[in-house]
Order: structure tokens, then C-alpha cells, then sequence
């Protein structure tokens, strides 16, 4: 007899995964793409997925927020969209993503691509090992070293304004920071970038072994610089920063090797040191 597949393999596959943040909700870049529907055992990912190719690889396209944005942050089904992603094959995950700025030089239209994270969300699912097998991954170095330095080169190869290191701290939302919160992120806790999704979408990734990064596009100045902006800024903004992200995701693509190279980084070991 056969032995099971596990996780259990639906028809298409991926090695790339990119997952879309507010403002990216189809790459556009995809050629002969199939929309496939996953069933997880954590229930639905944030939407179906769209599975294409980008040169000769095959990319799996997932909206954070479902298309229409229509989930916040704190209802977003991790779990159930990196299950998804992993049970298509998809090895390396390049996560997109909209945030403030905590630095007066790291500028709205400036890209980051973070190297640390500080965790402040407060009640999501944070493990696919919750009893049964417990499992504590290496969270030091929590981005994949291989995939940033790829995503930095490609940014920059295009002329942009790209930052290689970052810590973006991750609040729990919907709601933004007060004037005193935002400081306190800015002048105590020294990050440069605030969001509300990167948790648990990195540690989970960890654990499924894959190598994740994030392409953080800066949208505006946290409420601590007191510089009021007007919703048509955010707006154009936002349109400028995905088109930038889509280029940056077109030179990449290619370039990605077709295995993750266990001698460039640890992700796909993840767990090798993290069961008890
Ligand atoms: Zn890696």
C-alpha cells in the first residue's frame, strides 16, 4: 500500500508563495493562473488561492485580507492560510506588507525589508503545535537571511529606496497606537516599523519550515511625528508602493533557487532542534 501524504497534496502546486497586504490584492504578474479553494484543519484561509506562473516557477498568490479587504487583523486565519500555503509545496513565502514608519529617515514610499520583530499582538493563534507534540522554535533570527538579502538586491537593483535591517513591531488592532503608545514603540523599544500582521504569520511559517520575509512598504509616519496626512496622500502612496512591490516581486522571481540552500539559511531545519 501506498504510504500517506502528509500534508495531503490538492492538485496544483507552488514552490513561491507571495502573500498580499492592504493595497495588493492580485500581482498581476501571473500567467496561465488557476484559482484554487484550500481546506485546512484550522478552517478557510483569508481567500482562494491563485496559483501561476511567473518566467518558469510556480507562484501561489493569497490576499491577507481576502479580496475587498475584508478581514482586519485580528481575525485573519493565520494558521489556516500558511497551512494552505505549505500543503500546496510552497517553500519560500515572501509576505507583503503595509506599515508606519517609527523613523524620521525611513520615509513614506521607502521599502524595508525587517531583520527583527517585537510582538505586541495579544490573543491570535500563535503555534501549529498546540498539545500533543510541543515544540519550541529558534525565534532569534526570525526572517530568512537568504530570501531578505535576495529581496534587498532586488529592490535596489530597480533604483529603489530599500532599508536591509528593521525591527517592526507588531500591535494587536484594529485601532492604532495613541501619541504616548507610538513613543514608547519609537524612543523605548527602538523599532523602525509598525504594522498589525506580521504575528503569528512569521512563527507559524517557522514552523512549517519555510523561508518567510517580509517586504515592508511604508506608508506614512507613525502618530508620534505629528505630521497630519490627508487620506489622498495615504492613497497615492499606497498605489505607488504596490506597483513598486510588484516590479520587485517580477526580478525576484526568477532569481529564487528552486530549493531553499540549507547552507545560506536555517528555515527549512526549523524544527530539527525544537521538538521535546
Ligand atoms: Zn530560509
Amino acid at each position: 500500500m501506498a504510504e500517506p501524504v502528509f500534508p495531503p497534496r490538492p492538485p496544483v502546486s507552488a514552490e513561491i508563495a507571495i502573500i498580499g497586504g492592504s493595497g495588493l490584492y492580485d500581482p498581476g504578474i501571473f500567467e496561465d493562473s488557476v484559482e484554487v479553494k484550500v481546506y485546512t484543519p484550522y478552517g478557510e484561509p483569508s481567500d482562494s488561492i491563485i496559483v501561476g506562473r511567473v518566467a518558469d516557477r510556480r507562484v501561489a498568490f493569497l490576499p491577507r485580507h481576502g479580496r475587498g479587504h475584508r478581514i482586519p487583523p485580528h481575525r485573519i486565519n493565520y494558521r489556516a492560510n500558511i497551512w494552505a500555503l505549505r500543503s500546496l509545496g510552497v517553500r519560500w513565502v515572501i509576505a507583503v506588507s503595509a506599515v508606519g514608519s517609527l523613523r524620521e529617515d525611513y520615509r513614506p514610499g521607502d521599502l524595508v525589508v525587517p531583520d527583527q520583530f517585537i510582538d505586541m499582538t495579544k490573543k491570535r493563534d500563535y503555534t501549529f503545535f498546540d498539545g500533543g507534540v510541543v515544540a519550541h522554535v529558534s525565534m532569534a533570527d526570525p526572517f530568512c537571511e537568504h530570501l531578505r538579502r535576495l529581496l534587498v538586491e532586488a529592490g535596489r537593483g530597480l533604483g529603489y529606496r530599500v532599508h536591509e535591517k528593521g525591527t517592526y513591531i507588531c500591535i494587536e488592532g484594529p485601532r492604532f497606537s495613541t501619541r504616548a503608545e507610538s513613543r514608547v514603540w519609537k524612543d523605548v523599544f527602538k523599532a523602525d516599523i509598525i504594522g498589525m500582521t506580521l504575528v503569528p504569520e512569521v512563527n507559524l511559517a517557522c514552523e512549517a519550515q519555510m523561508c518567510y520575509a517580509t517586504l515592508a512598504m511604508i506608508t506614512d509616519y507613525d502618530v508620534w511625528a505629528e505630521h497630519p496626512v490627508t487620506a489622498e496622500e495615504v492613497t497615492r502612496v499606497m498605489r505607488e508602493n504596490t506597483e513598486k512591490a510588484k516590479r520587485i516581486l517580477y526580478q525576484l522571481i526568477p532569481r529564487l533557487p528552486r530549493e531553499p540552500d540549507p547552507a545560506m539559511c536555517s528555515c527549512c531545519r526549523s524544527l530539527a532542534t525544537a521538538l521535546l
